[in-house]
């Protein structure tokens, strides 16, 4: 437990640190874009070796644009805005856009026992999560396999929810793949904000770390247990809720994510 508070902590700070340096970065960045464009305009268009290289300045500030983005809206907290929902609900909604994100050769499945309790949680950051390690496990298997998200009732013993969580009925998500799986290494530090592991460009190392921000917000658990060559199951715990599904009017997948 010490160390969740401390790893809480280190989030926050890195959050709000990560916010002021991406939003005066992003200001630095149009300000070069802006030169790169009045550059643009005042070389010869016949001149193809400025050009290129006034292009490359273009796409690397669009590329360092995004990324910052992507900082500010991890960086952001937005607060949490939490309605009962059948979590099956939210991943039957999503389908298309998943296996979408997947490809052909990543073969999906999706299922529920029912019945299924509603979760209380913000519906907008559990899409973003779920895109999140749709997109990671995708990432983890370039020759295909099969990713499935599996969702059931639960009920936690004492011992079974640990110092962290109070025993009671949770929702267990389920999602796993047949990847590569991965090393004991980089499962130990697979949480933390910006490990990756992945090239320069591909990944943020922002997925997991989101993802553990808003489950332990939401007052649930998440675990990973991952192998080398054995795939990779994420459980994710969320406390279930007997209230009744709210039904707000909402878009379905926000794009505010790694699936752009
Ligand atoms: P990113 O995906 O941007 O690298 P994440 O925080 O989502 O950031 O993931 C951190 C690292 O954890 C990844 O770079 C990868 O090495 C590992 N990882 C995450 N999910 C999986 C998975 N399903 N299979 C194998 N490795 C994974």
């Amino acid at each position: 437990a010490r160390n969740e508070l401390h790893h809480a902590q280190k989030l926050e700070a890195i959050g709000k640190l990560t916010g002021g340096v991406a939003h005066d970065f992003n200001n630095v960045l149009q300000v070069i874009g802006g030169n790169a464009q009045l550059l643009q305009l005042s070389v010869r268009r016949d001149d193809a070796k400025l050009q290129q290289w006034i292009a490359s300045i273009q796409a690397s500030v669009e590329r360092g644009s995004k990324l910052s983005s992507q900082l500010l809206s991890f960086a952001r907290r937005q607060p949490l805005q939490p309605v009962a929902v059948d979590p099956a609900r939210i991943v039957r909604g999503m389908e298309d856009l998943l296996q979408r994100a997947l490809g052909e050769s990543i073969r999906f499945e999706v299922v529920e026992e029912r019945p299924l309790s509603r979760v209380k949680v913000d519906p907008g950051q559990l899409e973003n999560v779920l895109i999140n390690l749709v997109i990671n496990a995708r990432d983890a298997m370039p020759q295909g396999g099969t990713l499935r998200i599996a969702m059931r009732d639960v009920a936690l013993s004492e011992a079974e929810a640990g110092a962290e969580l109070a025993p009671g009925p949770y929702v267990l998500l389920e999602i796993s793949d047949t990847g590569a799986g991965m090393p004991e290494d980089v499962r130990a530090r697979a949480f933390e904000p910006f490990f990756t592991t992945k090239e320069v460009g591909k990944g943020t190392g922002l997925g997991l770390s989101m993802a553990y921000g808003f489950v332990r917000q939401s007052g649930g658990r998440i675990e990973l247990h991952s192998e080398p060559g054995q795939g990779t199951l994420v459980k994710i715990y969320l406390p279930a809720s007997d209230e009744a599904e709210a039904m707000p009017d909402r878009r379905v997948a926000r794009t505010e994510s790694r699936a752009a």
